[in-house]
């Protein structure tokens, strides 16, 4: 299943080029074209899914398996000591490619980078938030 408006359905099915990390059946791995830090790496179902929200488990499962596979290989093999893994699922929650991508950002002790978010603080107690959000 295709969307022919979309990049990373056109890097999964080899229509345009990617420097690529890992394939398999299910999932595509490459390096993000913004170059913005060493190793920045985008996986991707085969599949189009727009984000994690709308992902059959199957593909996620193939997603996270990958996510795994590829930062053991980033700590194990290449000398990075952990990963940042970050995703973005809607537009609100800042997602700008349409097509679900989980970012593998490989990290080193003391390489100065801060990839996890910085928030304002909520002042919602916490009995507020399970009012709202329990399952
Ligand atoms: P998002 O903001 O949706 O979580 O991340 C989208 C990511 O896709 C960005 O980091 C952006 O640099 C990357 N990206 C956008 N277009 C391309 C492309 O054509 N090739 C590759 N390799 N990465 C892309
Ligand atoms: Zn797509």
């Amino acid at each position: 299943m295709k969307n022919d408006d979309c990049i990373f359905c056109k890097i999964a099915n080899g229509e345009s080029p990617c420097y690529k990390i890992f394939e398999n059946d299910y999932v595509l791995a490459f390096l993000d074209i913004s170059k913005d830090c060493f190793g920045h790496t985008l996986v991707v179902p085969k599949k189009h899914f727009e984000n994690m929200l709308d992902c059959n488990d199957k593909y996620l499962a193939e997603c996270a398996k990958a996510v795994k596979k590829i930062s053991n290989h980033y700590v194990n093999d290449c000398g990075f000591d952990g990963v940042n893994v970050l995703n973005a699922s809607g537009k609100c929650a800042e997602q700008t490619v349409m097509h679900l991508h989980f970012h593998i950002i490989p990290r080193k002790n003391n390489d100065n980078m801060h990839t996890f978010p910085k928030f304002d603080g909520t002042n919602v107690d916490f009995e507020k938030q399970l009012e709202m959000l329990k399952m």
